[in-house]
């Protein structure tokens, strides 16, 4: 059932803080290419890994993290941050994945000094529709759109070419989460999904692509910071809408995607269209041709 490459635990390095249940950690991968072996070269590379590590506390859920890991495991996209594998250290399940060198784009846009244009917003939102595009067509949720779990492989501001994001993992599936940790997720996790976790559905990335909209919007803002999860609760129950961003056009597609009722969200197909044709109409925001990252 699970589709994934068993991979020695790379040695961690230095702690990078704290998920869901997790530990993450920084690390080397020791990645031998296929031709190099194919020729009797057994030399291999270092590569900078990031190792999520489920502690032995938490193996009741390890089967709901592998369930992360296969999804993960099943994409190969540019805007998606590679999952090279899993590993088992004694009674530790680890998560090996892409190191992205600029890290969480919320973190990213808090400190900048200078206001993030108009075009740079544009151009993240692009690519996080064209990576939700690309699973809502394989039929994959990931579950946990927000701009804290999307990395910056590049960012674009004094260079040519543009920011360059990677989604990352959505972490542990909010299936097993408490209630009060669903809870917390508003306004990021989708109404229905708070009412019943196992209505998870691409419609559920929608709304969670809305949110993040929102957050790229207000410059890494966190909405809803101050509530408390009883208020929090009570802004789904009343079918509340966060405060409309300046951007006109994003704070349309935003309001799109998170209508209350998940039959009546966007295709991300045509979200990526939308996006595309008010590129054409608009050319102040309008980025230059996007250069390749590794
Ligand atoms: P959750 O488990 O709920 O998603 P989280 O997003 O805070 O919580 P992680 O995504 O596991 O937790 O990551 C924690 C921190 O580790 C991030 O804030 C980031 O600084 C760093 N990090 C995670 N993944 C990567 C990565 N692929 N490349 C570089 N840094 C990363
Ligand atoms: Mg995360």
């Amino acid at each position: 059932h699970f589709q994934l490459r068993r991979c020695c635990p790379p040695q961690p390095r230095e702690h990078l803080g704290l998920g869901t249940r997790t530990n993450i950690y920084a690390g080397l991968l020791k990645v031998k290419s296929a031709e190099d072996e194919d020729a009797g070269d057994s030399s291999a590379q270092d590569v900078k890994v990031v190792l999520k590590v489920l502690g032995s506390r938490h193996r009741d859920i390890s089967l709901a993290f592998f369930e992360t890991a296969s999804m993960m495991r099943q994409v190969s996209h540019k805007h998606i941050a590679l999952l090279y594998g899993v590993c088992v250290r004694h009674l530790e399940n680890i998560m090996v994945e892409e190191f992205v060198q600029l890290g969480p784009l919320d973190v990213f846009m808090r400190i900048q000094r200078s206001p993030l244009g108009t075009p740079w917003k544009f151009q993240v939102a692009k690519q996080l529709a064209s990576a939700l595009s690309y699973l809502e067509d394989k039929k994959l949720v990931h579950g946990f759109v927000c701009t804290k779990n999307i990395l910056l492989a590049r960012d674009g501001v004094d260079s040519e070419g543009g920011p360059f994001i990677k989604l990352s993992d959505p972490g542990i599936p909010i299936t097993v989460l408490t209630r009060e940790e669903c809870v917390d997720r508003i306004p990021w996790i989708a109404p229905e999904c708070v009412k019943d976790s196992t209505n998870l559905s691409v419609a559920a990335d929608k709304w969670g692509f809305g949110t993040t909209l929102w957050e790229i919007c207000y410059d890494g803002e966190v909405p809803l910071k101050d509530k408390k999860l009883t208020e929090k609760e009570r802004f789904y129950a009343a079918e509340c809408q966060l405060a409309t961003p300046d951007c006109r056009e994003l704070a349309e597609l935003m309001t799109h995607c998170m209508t209350y009722d998940p039959h009546k969200r966007p295709f991300f197909r045509a979200i990526v269209r939308d996006i595309d044709t008010l590129e054409e109409q608009n050319p102040s925001i309008k980025p230059a041709p996007t250069q390749e990252v590794d």
